[in-house]
């Protein structure tokens, strides 16, 4: 973006505003005075900023890689509709959705009496991989396709809706068949030619950030989604590669709040993966819900010795339902 002041008497007052603003810039021109602004990182949308100067000169927006992105509304919803639940409204700033259920679906753990536990605790909406992205080939793989369909009849019959991860282009069909959410994980944020597939249905979308990806790169993966006609976005913190050793990821919640308030898409918080741990999970949760995250999500196992991945981060059922207790609201 490309300020000229309308006159020099105005520098002085440019200067402040775009400092008070926080917005990186820099002067390009001195007759008339002109300052180069960027906007990629600003905190602002384009269109916000541009009203917050105007009056210092004119101002000049240069085509940004994110239209549709900086068009979303701060406060958007997205609405997941189903004959077999009530619509569940997600947003920022409002009441938190819970999302619970076990990392995969597996011989061990009997979804629909999970479902039924989860929809007496207050959860929403039911998790349950059934494809799922192991970082060995010769780690269990999933059920494969045909757990969603497994997972849909255990939510539907409890009142919840469901949620599963597409893991390719492959598996989207089927997802859409079945699935109330459709998951892109965190290893597959960049997966375009999936994004653009998905952006192709009508489907909410959770979009996981890959643990090595800047906001602005989670941002333009949502970008992609939109631009097929999808704004059903929902964006979800995962934890990021950090320093410690001692936790699995580290989780983001600055990186997320800026998503919230830059981009205004719903931005959910997974303590789980981000962690690795049970014994934090109820902190994190805590503080996700306290800084107006659309929704949080958390693995549970009734049987985690038997948990076929993520058994370490898996909360039992009665260790949530103590947690929902007490968090939510
Ligand atoms: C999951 O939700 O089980 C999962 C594999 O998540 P992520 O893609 O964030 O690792
Ligand atoms: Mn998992």
């Amino acid at each position: 973006m490309v300020l000229t002041l309308s006159n020099r008497e105005q520098f002085r007052e440019a200067k402040s505003r775009l400092i008070a603003l926080g917005i990186d810039h820099q002067v390009v021109g001195t007759d008339p005075i002109v300052f180069q602004i960027n906007t990629e990182f600003s905190v602002y949308r384009p269109d916000d900023l541009a009203e917050k100067i105007s009056d210092l000169g004119q101002v000049l927006a240069h085509a940004e890689k994110s239209p549709l992105l900086d068009k979303i509304q701060p406060g958007h919803e997205v609405v997941v509709e189903g004959n077999a639940f009530s619509p569940i409204r997600i947003k920022n700033f409002a009441k938190s959705i819970w999302v619970a259920g076990p990392c995969s679906l597996d011989e061990h753990n009997d979804i629909f009496e999970t479902a039924a536990f989860l929809k007496k605790i207050g959860v929403q909406i039911l998790r349950g991989g059934a494809i799922k992205p192991r970082t060995s080939p010769h780690e269990f793989q999933g059920v494969g396709r045909e757990g969603y369909q497994v997972l849909q009849k255990a939510a539907h019959a409890n009142g919840l809706a469901c949620i599963s991860e597409a893991l390719s282009e492959d598996d989207v069909s089927d997802a859409v068949k079945y699935l109330d959410i459709i998951q892109v994980g965190a290893r597959n944020m960049q997966n375009f030619s999936l994004l653009k597939k998905l952006g192709r249905s009508r489907k909410p979308i959770l979009l996981k950030r890959a643990p090595g990806a800047t906001l602005r790169e989670w941002a333009l993966a949502a970008e992609y989604l939109l631009s097929e006609g999808n704004d059903k976005v929902i964006l979800c913190e995962r934890g990021v590669r950090g320093l410690e050793r001692e936790l699995r990821y580290t989780l983001d919640l600055a990186g997320a709040s800026f998503m919230q308030h830059r981009y205004g898409l719903p931005v959910m918080i997974d303590p789980s993966h981000a962690t690795g741990l049970k014994q934090i999970l109820e902190s994190c949760t805590a503080g996700a819900i306290a800084m107006g995250f659309a929704g949080v999500m958390l693995e549970t196992h009734p049987d985690p010795i038997h948990a076929k991945s993520d058994a370490l981060q898996a909360l039992s059922p009665q260790s949530l339902a103590k947690m929902a207790e007490r968090l939510m609201r």
